[in-house]
């Protein structure tokens, strides 16, 4: 029997009534917690460590459960920090599209790799990326490889866009459908139920409106998450008004696509009716603070979001506008950005953030049945992070610590459904180095090749 200890911690179960133990333990059995309380020190409890095969001392850490990162687009690693002025459109046209474009079956396996080892090291044990470039038949097994060989687990969204302002990222309905029933049949539920797939309409000005009401029959009939790009920028919501005379949210709804497996993707720039239908249909926002800073693209209601009872959940975005992936940094912006923005400090206390991580992150997944808590039945996704740090200590309250002090690099151990995949901050089951030296080497060429048509990947400052 494979059995887990981790002990001696400050333990955030973030379950219902939010117990937390100091110091506590989480016991796992397999995949799965089968206890979590208050570790004593009398002896009481060697029983648990005798019949352990690993225990890891959790003194001067904090326990979670694992971050779910609910929005990211992992071959973004490849263009992280080619340019950091462009606003949305610029962006895409200069930066992401060409370099998307450029890239081959492998770059996409090493890019997401290096995105899925950033995403565990910074104490995300689940990720929904949204993978919508086909410019080979093979991208998305690609992305999916490098998700099972990291340890991670998550969905794969599967982008679509049947009017993409670049031409050649076109695709039509049938072979975006076929495509999808594809990766069904051969990745959901593949690496011990890790994977998932989604369909990922890509946004509303970049689909056909009969491709999205396809959509939403398709989503219906295979009870799939969709997961959709919605009012990131104001523009966007000109040319759906212009198309149908109907905002972005109002145009989801109205194709089907709005419901209670919707993730809305960004929501920035939505009114109060808007807000009111995605109460009224049970749908999900994912809120990408950082990404929507860097763009520009303004700043999502999420406190009245929350107080209206919608459930908000948290994502980096693409390392192409974040440009990292750094779980525990999108905390600290979330907090920091609605406060100012309102210029209400009171707003959005450590633990609503911590919340939204990981309670409403598993919410829009769908598993709030087995993720997003620390509880007894849950999968053991488990982090810890190391609070002895001259940023961090000493420590009054470690939700505070968590959210406005720590950073991705104090994350020290990670378990997904039991194993272990990071331990004293490395990936296990990567050679991180050899994976970040071939991706530079491919850079490199990639930069070399791009540079002709497009200075700014000439630049070098
Ligand atoms: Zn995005």
């Amino acid at each position: 029997m494979s059995n887990k200890l981790i002990y001696n911690g400050t333990v955030l179960t973030m379950n219902a009534a939010n117990p937390i133990f100091k110091p506590g333990y989480v016991y796992v059995e397999h995949d799965v917690i089968k206890e979590v309380g208050e570790w004593k020190t009398d002896g009481s409890m060697d029983h648990l460590l005798a019949k352990s095969s690993y225990s890891y001392n959790a003194a001067g850490k904090v326990v979670i459960p694992g971050i779910i990162n609910g929005h990211t687009h992992l071959f973004q690693t490849f263009m992280r920090g080619v340019s950091d002025h462009s606003p949305l459109a610029q962006w895409l046209k200069e930066i992401i599209w060409p370099m998307s474009l450029a890239m081959e079956p492998e770059d996409f396996y090493l890019a997401a790799l290096i995105g899925c080892i950033e995403n565990l090291k910074s104490g995300a044990t689940y990720m929904m990326d949204h993978h919508y470039i086909h410019t080979y038949p093979e991208n998305d097994a690609s992305v999916l490889r490098a998700m099972v060989d990291s340890g991670i687990r998550g969905h794969l969204a599967r982008g679509g866009s049947d009017l993409a302002g670049e031409i050649r990222l076109r695709e039509t309905e049938e072979m975006i459908f076929d495509s999808t029933d594809r990766l069904l049949d051969e990745w959901d539920g593949a690496a011990s139920g890790r994977i998932r797939i989604a369909l990922g309409p890509l946004n509303l000005y970049g689909c056909s409106r009969g491709y999205l009401e396809k959509a939403a029959l398709f989503s219906q009939e295979r009870k799939l998450i969709s997961h959709v790009h919605v009012a990131e920028t104001s523009e966007q919501i000109d040319t759906t008004m212009a198309r149908y005379g109907l905002r972005n949210l109002e145009l989801l709804n109205e194709v089907g696509l709005l419901g209670e497996r919707t993730q809305v993707v960004h929501g920035v720039w939505l009114d109060d009716g808007e807000l009111e239908l995605i109460k009224a249909k049970q749908a999900s926002v994912i809120h990408c603070p950082v990404s929507n800073m860097y763009l520009a693209s303004g700043v999502a209601r999420v406190p009245e979001m929350l107080k209206m009872g919608i459930n908000v959940a948290l994502g980096t975005d693409g390392p192409g506008s974040n440009n990292c992936q750094d779980n525990l940094e999108v905390l600290k912006f979330t907090a920091c950005l609605h406060k100012v923005n309102e210029l209400d400090a009171t707003l959005l206390p450590p633990m609503d953030v911590l919340r939204m991580a990981t309670v409403n992150g598993a919410k829009a997944v769908g598993r709030s049945a087995d993720l997003g808590s620390l509880e007894p039945g849950k999968k053991a996704d488990i982090v810890t992070v190391d609070m002895l740090k001259a940023h961090i200590s000493p420590v009054h309250r470690a939700s505070s610590s968590l959210v406005y002090n720590a950073n991705g690099n104090d994350v020290d151990l990670v378990m997904v459904g039991g194993q272990v995949v990071v331990e004293h901050g490395r990936s296990t089951w990567i050679d991180e180095q050899e994976v970040l030296q071939r991706a530079q080497a491919r850079v490199d060429i990639l930069r070399g090749k791009l540079a002709v048509q497009y200075p700014i990947f000439a630049i070098i400052e």
